[in-house]
């Protein structure tokens, strides 16, 4: 089964161009009988794939669209490479080990005891890294039910409605009650919510570092301080972790202070996507535990390694070790320096597109991109067009700016959301306001009212 419909007939063909040279048609949805020329074949999709966005005008999505010409040449020398095969390829290895050590030191991971290594790996996102961190949460939550000869058979797991979906997954395929708090006043969870939601078979909260909804930052120090007060006030002791998919890498650079990691003893895990803030392309994420106690022995494999056996910890056997590698290359390239500038960049460009915004009139900012370089609007009052309206006009243009109703609590409220990354410029950013403008007056002189006056 194709999990992803179209309408089209199954006898359906592409056609070449009007210079055939010699390869005609091929079926859309049948495996072609021949063997076509190579030159032809990549033509074909060329052609076909100049129909999606263009990268650079996708302000919908939080991952990496640019990357520097000498990490394409890592990633195109590397692109043979399997992260499984630690035997074949120890240096691979070896480079995934030192980005989880680095982000254990960014993210204020206690120093391991006995010499040892921070406990992390990497996967192929935050959703993969959602799935990993859960089930430490779920097994470790199991265990200390089973020691205590509690019942260990209905685990939830404390989160907002603003969750990025890999939770609700996580908890459907890993039968776990999600435990959704709705939004109240604010556009994330806080820390009363978190806390009042919480019962014996709370298995964890998830903290967002950076809602996907909005760019917000949730209040994970108060969110363990109010379990801290739980815990003192009735023995239940819940972990935290911290969905930093992107707040993961902007944060360290440019909210120093924020207390939002490994700094906070209830913080057991973090996850982070090495290809949104992390600055790689599609196809790396990261999660890190505070300490060995924090994953569970038995969730781990080993693989053989050099006459050793090498520990893993993934859903996936097999997945490319040519992005761990450009991860690295970002992390000695950049540095701390390079990333703070490159962070701070993309949120000064989210603060002036939020300000443009704000002055054109009809929008209220729901945020203005000092957390994560995202804001979202909203129409200050209904008016004759919506914001799905407006995301379809500026469609016109090029830009590509997803509109969609917040999560339960606020879903009354439908709002457009812009997300800045590396490569977006100032210029671009005033050429989105003037187009946005154009929009918005387009859309005007459609009111009713309007449209008879101009007969
Ligand atoms: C993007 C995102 C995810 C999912 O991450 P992938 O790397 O796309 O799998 C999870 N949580 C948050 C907060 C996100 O922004």
């Amino acid at each position: 089964m194709s999990l992803h419909k179209h309408h089209t007939r199954p006898d359906e063909t592409i056609e070449d161009s009007a210079f055939d040279d010699g390869v005609g048609s091929i079926p859309r949805h049948k495996l072609p009988v021949g063997i076509q020329d190579a030159d032809a074949a990549m033509r074909f999709i060329q052609n076909e794939l100049m129909l999606d966005g263009n990268a650079r005008q996708n302000l919908a999505t939080f991952v990496t669209t640019w990357m520097e010409p000498q990490a394409q040449v890592l990633i195109r020398e590397s692109l043979e490479k399997n992260i499984i095969d630690k035997d074949e390829y120890p240096q691979s290895a070896e480079i995934e080990r030192r980005c989880v050590n680095i982000l254990a030191n960014l993210w204020n991971a206690p120093e391991p005891t006995g010499g040892g290594d921070a406990v992390g790996c990497s996967t192929t996102g935050s959703s993969e890294a959602a799935m990993l961190a859960g089930m430490a949460l779920k097994w470790r939550w199991r265990a200390r039910r089973e020691a205590a000869g509690l019942d260990a058979t209905r685990p939830n797991l404390v989160m907002g409605a603003n969750v990025q979906v890999c939770w609700e997954k996580f908890a459907r395929y890993w039968d776990v009650e999600a435990r959704m708090v709705k939004l109240d006043g604010a556009t994330h969870l806080t820390a009363e919510q978190a806390a009042a939601a919480c019962d014996e078979n709370t298995i964890g909260v998830v903290a967002v570092l950076g809602s996907t909804f909005d760019g917000s930052y949730e209040p994970v120090a108060e969110i363990a301080a109010a379990l801290d007060a739980l815990q003192a006030g009735t023995g239940l002791d819940v972990p935290v972790h911290v969905d930093a998919a992107s707040g993961g890498f902007i944060a360290p650079f440019l909210d120093e202070h924020l207390l939002w990691d490994f700094r906070l003893d209830r913080v057991k895990s973090i996850n982070a996507s090495g290809h949104k803030y992390g600055l790689v392309y599609p196809g790396v994420g990261w999660v890190l535990w505070r300490g060995a106690e924090d994953l569970p022995a038995d969730l781990i494999f080993s693989v053989d390694y050099l006459g050793g056996s090498m520990p893993t910890f993934a859903l996936n056997f097999s997945r490319p070790a040519a992005q761990v590698i450009a991860q690295y290359y970002t992390l000695v390239r950049y540095g701390f320096e390079g990333y703070r500038r490159i962070q701070q960049r993309s949120r000064d460009i989210a603060g002036t597109i939020a300000e443009g915004v704000g002055a054109m009139g009809p929008f209220t900012l729901l945020s203005r991109g000092d957390e994560l370089p995202v804001l979202a609007f909203k129409l200050t009052t209904p008016d004759a067009w919506t914001v799905y309206d407006l995301s379809h006009e500026l469609r016109g243009f090029g830009w590509i700016v997803p509109a969609y109703p917040m999560p339960e609590g606020m879903a009354d409220i439908d709002v457009l959301r812009v997300v800045v990354r590396n490569g977006f410029t100032f210029d671009l950013a005033a050429m989105f306001l003037a187009d946005l403008g154009k929009c918005v007056q387009r859309l005007s002189g459609w009111q009713p009212d309007k449209v008879a006056f101009h007969h």
